[in-house]
């Protein structure tokens, strides 16, 4: 009875924070999971999808409808720039049988934060396709509103913005969905979102949930809450802003432009001849901080530091005088040493 209660009340709060009146499921999975049941639950194999992707997760959301049996038409971007809307339009426009496109709101992998809005202005105001969001590094931290927006489906997941260990994924679900739900052919068992609908109806997930997550988003929502969501918003803004203007001040360079850059995790170049994989190391081993490297391309021209969630000012405070310490170590001289 104690859980029911649970899944009830946090059902109705990650609805709030999703900004839509449909439905939300909890599924233990990661967010890759969370993704595979965006596809599943909508698509059939053969249905053409147009995939705007600025990066390696916006790649992988591809991948998976592709493996699926989605005819895939990836519409991609320079690394770190953002989804271009007018060349979004112009593909939409020159074919219209396109049934999703599939857009990441946060891509983490190059610090980009997608202009989401405009992105669903055009998708679903101009051309009404279904849209299908990754918002795994972005709900709760960047300002989203599923309904207002047109976002049929947006997946995330417990261990980004939501200050959570790993073990949950969260999605919503249009009425457009459950439309597109009821012709889809694509197999699914376990993330078959028929079954977590029928299931909370009676209070209950359809398969053992993962617990001892779900009371830390009990009381992750209630913080949220408090806070307030606008609140929230402004303090990952700033946050942004001040870990992007403490890197500049070093002579370091920022991966994407100041437009597209993310709130919720900045990426920033390598100084020319500073291996990343060097300078994280001596990161974790002299300072105690943990920031990631580069994927695939970027592997060792990179490195990401995360301020998504609980992160302070302090902390990343400790990493920039951590790379002040650092990096002539490794053959560059930060301009913010060299000021003295
Ligand atoms: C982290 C992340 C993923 C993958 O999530 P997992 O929980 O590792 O499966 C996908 N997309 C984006 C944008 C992410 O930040």
């Amino acid at each position: 009875p104690e859980y029911k209660e649970m899944l009830l009340r946090v059902t109705e709060r990650l609805k709030d924070v999703f900004g839509t009146a449909g439905d939300v499921f909890v599924l233990t999975a990661s967010g890759t999971g969370a993704m595979e049941a965006a596809v599943v639950n909508t698509l059939s194999p053969g249905d053409k999808v147009l995939c705007a992707s600025v990066g390696s997760f916006g790649d992988r959301f591809g991948e998976i409808a592709a493996i699926f049996g989605a005819d895939v038409t990836m519409l991609t971007s320079p690394q770190g720039s953002s989804v271009n809307v007018d060349e979004l339009r112009k593909a939409l426009k020159a074919n219209s049988s396109y049934k999703a496109v599939l857009v990441t709101h946060n891509e983490t992998s190059t610090g980009v934060a997608n202009d989401l809005e405009s992105i669903a202005g055009v998708v679903k105001g101009e051309f009404d396709k279904l849209l299908l969001v990754d918002g795994i590094s972005s709900v709760c931290s960047l300002p989203l509103r599923a309904d207002d927006w047109g976002c049929d489906v947006v997946a995330t997941a417990s261990q980004k913005g939501w200050m959570l260990p790993p073990g949950l994924a969260f999605i919503s679900f249009s009425d457009r969905a459950w439309k597109a739900h009821a012709e889809s052919t694509m197999p699914r068992f376990y993330f078959d979102l028929a079954q977590y609908k029928k299931y909370l109806e009676i209070g209950q997930p359809p398969y053992t949930p993962a617990v001892s997550v779900m009371f830390a988003l009990d009381r992750a929502l209630q913080q949220i809450a408090d806070e307030g969501i606008d609140a929230l918003y402004e303090r990952h803004k700033y946050i942004g802003n001040f870990t992007r203007e403490g890197l500049k001040a070093l002579g370091l360079e920022i991966v994407p432009d100041e437009a597209a850059a993310s709130n919720t995790v900045t990426a920033v170049w390598m100084p020319a001849g500073v291996d990343s994989a060097a300078l994280i190391a001596a990161l974790q081993s002299e300072h105690g901080i943990v920031v990631a490297g580069g994927q695939e391309s970027l592997k060792g021209k990179i490195i990401r530091i995360g301020h998504m969630g609980r992160t302070t000012t302090d902390e990343i405070q400790n990493v920039l005088d951590a790379l002040a310490a650092t990096l002539p170590q490794l053959g560059f001289v930060p301009a913010g040493a060299a000021v003295g």
